[in-house]
């Protein structure tokens, strides 16, 4: 239906015939001059209409079509100076393919300002506007790179099942759903799956994948419907083998979002691209340097929210990085198949970026007799696991893996909340749209 998004539009096409398709923008009458302006995903044209140049009955036309209306528009294009890019269309015929009802739930241009309940309401309307479009076309951009880059090292795609009988890790947090006459619950992430990956000898696999997680408590950084990419890879010699992996997709996925100019400008944000390696600071030295800022966060307790945030600023004025690894967290704090490095300490790690957990990532135990052991440690009953278990009695190869939250990497990119991140975001009061 059209030959030409608005932005391919250039002066080279001066006196040609364009079709172009999208939303009536805005309109100005001036009398012997109408204009509108036609918003297509990739920008704006003006649609210049004269009086005496064009026939009456398009000028009818554009005195009746309502603002994000949807239109087709065939013109010629022309210079024009006084035009917001320099070039306009002028019309020979206009289609009104949709009309559009007004009053609109929301003002596309955004000269009227809309509370995030009102746009999240209107979501399809919201992402009419460029800003939001933006940060879904790096959203896109960001997974897109991750999937090549995973592929390029070698990485097989998984699909792990987001139906589960049991808890991937005995947490509270699970979504129960009836199956037939069973319940069943929707996985809170694939980890016991790309686990089991593991002794198929696949040996690299990962997933781009979706969890289902029943938080307590509405954060700016939590939601119930979450996006991640979860990796897992065998033949380890320890943790750091997977931080290396780790390190370099999220350094890839930044460096492409930082290559979208164009969204970038229209968002008013600049990324700064991370150096190789990652920062990486102990949980021990975590608590230390938090404790010089007055934080005290005791020895294996999880650090915070505001103690996240405080170590944040701290990696950035000592460190000078926006994003650093904690590494060696208390085995306490960690899910039952984390591997120990002795008897207080796990081979795990998390990566912090702007003072957010954007991943959390481990050695696994490999021994079914120490990763029994650590079930019934967590209070858990190993009959529930024995798919599981099975997969480790026949040669399972060590190991290790993580999962990075893609709707958190790209919140703090973009320095938003995480509900601007998402499409349709869930949280404990929102179903729809
Ligand atoms: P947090 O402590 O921040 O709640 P977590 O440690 O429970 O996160 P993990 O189980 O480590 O989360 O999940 C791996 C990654 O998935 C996290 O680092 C985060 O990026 C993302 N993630 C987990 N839960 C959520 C959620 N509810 N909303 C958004 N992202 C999440
Ligand atoms: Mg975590």
């Amino acid at each position: 239906m059209r030959t030409h998004y608005s932005a391919n539009i250039t002066s080279k096409l001066e006196d040609e015939i364009v079709l172009l398709c999208g939303w009536v923008h805005e309109k100005r009458n001036l009398g012997k001059v109408k204009f509108l302006v036609l918003r297509d995903r990739e920008g704006f044209i003006q649609v210049t209409a004269k009086k005496g140049a064009t026939d009456d009955e398009m000028l009818e036309v554009i005195d009746s079509i309502s603002k994000e209306s949807v239109i087709q528009v065939k013109g010629r294009v022309k210079l024009n100076q006084k035009a917001p890019n320099g070039l306009e269309i002028n019309p020979e015929k206009i289609v009104l393919i949709n009309s559009s009802e007004s009053p609109l739930p929301l003002d596309v241009t955004g000269k009227v300002p809309a509370d995030t309940d009102t746009r999240l309401n209107n979501r399809f309307m919201d992402l009419r506007k460029p800003k939001i479009a933006s940060i879904f076309k790096i959203r896109s951009i960001l997974i897109n790179r991750a999937r090549e880059y995973l592929g390029e090292k070698g990485f097989i795609e998984m699909c792990s099942p987001k139906i589960i009988a049991s808890a991937s890790e005995g947490g509270t947090d699970l979504f129960p759903i009836s199956y037939f006459d069973r319940e069943a619950f929707l996985a809170q992430s694939p980890q016991l799956y790309k686990q089991m990956m593991m002794a198929t000898g696949l040996d690299k696999v990962y997933e781009t994948t979706t969890y289902f997680r029943a938080e307590e408590h509405d954060t700016r950084r939590h939601l119930n419907e979450v996006s991640a990419v979860d990796l897992e890879m065998a033949f380890i010699e320890d943790e750091e083998d997977v931080m290396r992996v780790l390190e370099k997709l999220v350094c890839e996925m930044i460096k492409e979002a930082s290559g979208c100019e164009k969204e970038l400008s229209i968002l008013d944000k600049k990324i700064n691209n991370p150096t190789l390696p990652i920062k990486r600071i102990t949980y021990d030295s975590a608590l230390d340097l938090l404790a010089e800022k007055n934080k005290k966060i005791t020895w294996g307790e999880d650090i915070d929210t505001e103690g996240e945030k405080l170590l944040g600023e701290v990696m950035q004025e000592k460190h000078n990085t926006e994003i650093y690894f904690i590494t060696k967290y208390p085995l306490e704090s960690k899910p039952f198949y984390t591997m120990p490095d002795d008897k207080k300490i796990s081979r795990s790690f998390d990566l912090g970026y702007k003072g957010v957990e954007i991943s959390s990532g481990s050695q696994r135990i490999h021994d079914p007799v120490l990763l029994k052991a650590r079930i019934n440690y967590h209070n858990l009953n190993p009959d529930n696991f024995e798919y599981y278990l099975k997969c480790f009695r026949y040669g399972m190869p060590p190991h290790g893996g993580f999962g990075l939250g893609i709707d958190r990497l790209l919140m703090q990119l973009l320095d938003l909340s995480i509900r601007e991140v998402v499409y349709f975001p869930r949280d404990r009061h929102r179903l729809t749209p």
